[in-house]
């Protein structure tokens, strides 16, 4: 019999409204059932929103550094359970413990980051125009916000937005993504056990199209952050609109590493193979495209295709597994597609594309590190987000073309160039259109410290990570002091 686990509304677990559940399960092995999970309803939205906007009304008169310290002992209970963790998201989502381990202590580097930024937090003071006043502004935090969030990074996703945003007194309402609700609980045990007050973060469980849903459109929720695909992500900014809400949007990327003729090909190698099939290519800053100079093409995708070859494939908690599984039936079923769509429109499929059988593998939803050439920029594959082990190997003939092909794609999250050349290595890192740019390191391992984000239709011009994140989860307070005793009119009396 699976365990059952429940919400978290108000400091209390509690099931869902109708008492109807999910199933979780192992994406490696899918006949395991990890838990069964509460499947919302707007109801248990509207009380969780409820609890969360009781809670901000003391939550945000905490002096900045004592929710830090809460933080502080999140952090430390995330450092103790550490591994405990990172094996039960390989679980729940596939990708290999060094992996998960990496996952939570994205969620560790994020806590501790942002409890010491509640000793910072800055304002900005000015001169004032008229005499015998003064001028200040700072920051104050939005209210309750929503946090929905996907499966492919569950611990490091939502610390990135609950952190932050509890360090500058927000209170939310939290969406896990259903292949991954199992980690969320861990999260909010550690939170409640580091002594955050009840109601500052609620947790509810269920289906984007009901409990994700009532989040964009509580009148309660002041601001909502999305991570996700960006066909549901336009739906949530359709109602966040429409309820005239704060919104930060993480959507899809096609990330693409440009190879020049003097690049350290071995170097470039090893980024690509992380980039493009560590977490079996199912991140937002995967390397989806490779851009090679003509001059190195034929060897690079020689030694590519021979390492890619060698990469294991199997579950993620067995030792010395490069790859895991895909997370469920449809996302395979997805890859499948637009590996037979690249065939069709004429590419070159040089390795894998094909269900991963045999075994163990059986029982999963593995699927071959794929890798198509003579790939050109109007091809689908080349154009649009596929979330998972498949590479695209264009070709360019400058770093001009390479930058063209790089921008001519709606997304623009991350990117990377290889190049010993200092100069071409900034022109690039000035002239790619994305959030990011890597100079000879692959497209994906953001740093907590640093923003994240990216450009064009990835997202909506905010950052999550570093000090970035903080502007989106607090409003400006402006504040004049007039001590002249007297009325001073502003652009009048002057
Ligand atoms: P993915 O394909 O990566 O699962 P989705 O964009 O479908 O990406 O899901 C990301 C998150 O958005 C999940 O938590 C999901 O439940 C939620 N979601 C899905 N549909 C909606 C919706 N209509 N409104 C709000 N959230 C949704």
């Amino acid at each position: 019999m699976a365990t059952s686990f429940q919400n978290f509304i108000g400091g209390t677990w509690c099931n869902s409204s109708d008492g109807k559940t999910f199933e979780n399960r192992n994406p490696a092995d899918w006949n395991e059932i990890l838990g069964i999970f509460p499947l919302s309803t707007s109801s248990d939205v509207e009380r969780a929103a409820q609890a969360a906007d009781d809670a901000f009304r003391s939550w945000r008169l905490v002096p900045a550094p004592e929710r830090g310290n809460i933080l502080l002992r999140a952090a430390e209970l995330l450092v103790r359970r550490k591994d405990e963790i990172a094996a039960i998201m390989t679980r729940e989502m596939g990708k290999p413990l060094t992996e998960t381990r990496g996952d939570v202590q994205e969620g560790i580097d994020t806590a501790f980051y942002s409890a010491s930024e509640t000793r910072r937090m800055f304002g900005i003071n000015t001169p004032s125009e008229l005499r015998n006043k003064m001028n200040l502004s700072f920051r104050i935090p939005v209210g309750v916000c929503g946090l929905i969030t996907p499966w492919n990074f569950p611990m490091a996703i939502p610390s990135w937005n609950i952190f932050p945003g509890l360090a500058a007194g927000n209170t939310f309402v939290f969406k896990p993504a259903e292949d991954t609700p199992w980690t969320a609980n861990l999260l909010i045990e550690i939170l409640d056990e580091a002594g955050l007050p009840k109601g500052c973060v609620n947790l509810v469980h269920g289906a984007g199209s009901t409990v994700g849903e009532a989040i964009t459109k509580h009148p309660l929720i002041r601001a909502v952050s999305f991570t996700g695909s960006t066909a549901t992500g336009k739906l949530v900014a359709q109602n966040c609109g429409v309820h005239t809400k704060h919104l930060c949007l993480e959507m899809g990327g096609k990330n693409a590493q440009i190879v020049l003729e003097d690049a350290d090909l071995d170097l470039a190698i090893e980024g690509v193979l992380w980039g493009a099939f560590g977490t079996t290519g199912q991140r937002c800053t995967a390397t989806s495209r490779l851009i090679l100079h003509e001059k190195i093409h034929d060897e690079m995708v020689e030694r590519l295709v021979s390492q890619a070859s060698k990469l294991r494939l199997g579950n993620g908690l067995e030792t010395g597994i490069d790859v895991g599984p895909i997370i469920n039936e449809k996302q395979r079923k997805n890859i499948e597609r637009y590996v037979a769509i690249g065939k069709k429109e004429g590419a070159a499929c040089i390795l894998g594309a094909r269900v991963a059988s045999g075994g163990n593998l059986d029982k999963g939803w593995f699927f071959e590190p794929t890798i198509f050439t003579k790939v050109t920029p109007d091809m689908t594959i080349a154009k649009e987000e596929i979330f998972g082990p498949v590479l695209s190997v264009l070709t360019c003939s400058s770093l001009e073309e390479a930058i063209e092909i790089n921008n001519s794609v709606i997304y623009g999250l991350s990117s990377s160039i290889y190049t010993r050349d200092i100069n071409r290595a900034m022109v690039a890192a000035r002239d790619l259109e994305a959030g990011i740019t890597y100079i000879n390191a692959a497209t994906i391992g953001a740093e907590a410290h640093m923003p994240f984000g990216g450009v064009k239709a990835t997202g909506n011009g905010h950052r999550e990570g570093g000090w970035a994140v903080f502007d989106f989860y607090t409003e400006w307070k402006s504040v004049y002091i007039d001590y002249s005793g007297k009325l001073q009119r502003a652009q009048i009396d002057i």
